[in-house]
């Protein structure tokens, strides 16, 4: 069992998502659960972190939601895997919380970003979230695997400022095999907020032996290039800081031996994205 999982749990601020948390809404009954995810009047939550500069434009306030349908291989929270691993949270609580840090946010050219987890797997949560957000003036982001984008209606779509959205893996076999999904519903979001001009910034995660093949990279690059509304490319080099999670939650890891990229890797996924004419930093 998991350390964190005693009796006395961690508050809902964390100093970052990497934080172990596990069974914070175990006693809940599965009626309450399925009647917040039916309202979205409350959700659950990993925890908030407030100051952060790399999930989103200028600093931002993180909500990280609970529940994820997808099971990367190189995930770094798999703690948020879980929804009744998180805090239940009033939509009420979350925005009050986030309404402590408005005025910074603005100035800091921040805002919030509602990430996990898979956010979209409390839609109606995160969009209720994000509305209280645009509400106080502050802006939106959702970093989201895109697989539940059909969840959100044009409508919905309004309210979210930026869409972070991770690309993973071109091919689509080997795309299940690292995040036992597939990849086209993903692409259909991606086409989606294209059609309908909504910014996105790409994450792609390079992962030595699994997502570094030059010519898989080309493919995803072609395919943001070719939407018109990818403001951004992240590549963000895998790391480790996860890994004891994955020993903790006894969960099977593949990537024990894994390195993180060298900075010359990650700067050559960099240069195939922007000879795609895609803004990589
Ligand atoms: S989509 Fe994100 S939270 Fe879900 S398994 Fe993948 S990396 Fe983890």
């Amino acid at each position: 069992m998991a350390k964190t999982s005693a009796a006395k749990p961690a508050p809902l601020e964390a100093k970052s998502p990497f934080e172990m948390r596990v069974n914070l809404a175990k006693e809940l009954p599965e009626t309450d659960v399925q009647s917040a995810l039916d309202s979205g009047d409350m959700g659950f939550l990993h925890s908030f972190t407030t100051g952060s500069t790399v999930d989103g434009p200028g600093v931002r306030v993180v909500a990280w939601t609970t529940g994820c349908m997808w099971r990367c291989r190189y995930c770094h929270n798999p703690d948020t895997w879980t929804m009744r691993n998180g805090y239940p949270v009033s939509v009420v609580q979350a925005a009050e919380e986030l309404r402590k840090y408005r005025q910074g946010l603005k100035v800091m050219s921040g805002g919030l970003t509602v990430s996990g987890g898979e956010p979209l797997m409390q839609h109606k949560f995160a969009l209720k979230l994000l509305q209280a957000a645009k509400g106080m003036g502050v802006h939106t982001t959702i970093e989201t695997n895109g697989f539940l984008g059909d969840q959100l209606t044009d409508a919905d779509l309004e309210s979210i400022d930026l869409v972070m959205l991770g690309l993973k893996k071109w091919d689509p076999e080997g795309h299940k095999e690292l995040t036992g999904r597939e990849i086209g519903p993903t692409l259909k979001f991606a086409r989606r907020l294209a059609a309908r001009k909504r910014p996105i910034w790409i994450r792609f995660v390079l992962v030595p032996g699994l997502t570094d093949d030059v010519d898989d990279i080309k493919k995803i690059a072609e395919f943001a290039a070719g939407l018109g509304n990818v403001e951004r490319v992240e590549v963000l080099p895998f790391h480790q800081m996860g890994r004891f999670k994955w020993k903790e939650l006894g969960i099977r890891y593949h990537l024990e031996k894994t390195e993180p990229p060298a900075p010359a890797a990650v700067e050559r996924a960099c240069a195939v994205f922007r000879a795609a004419g895609l803004d990589a930093p």
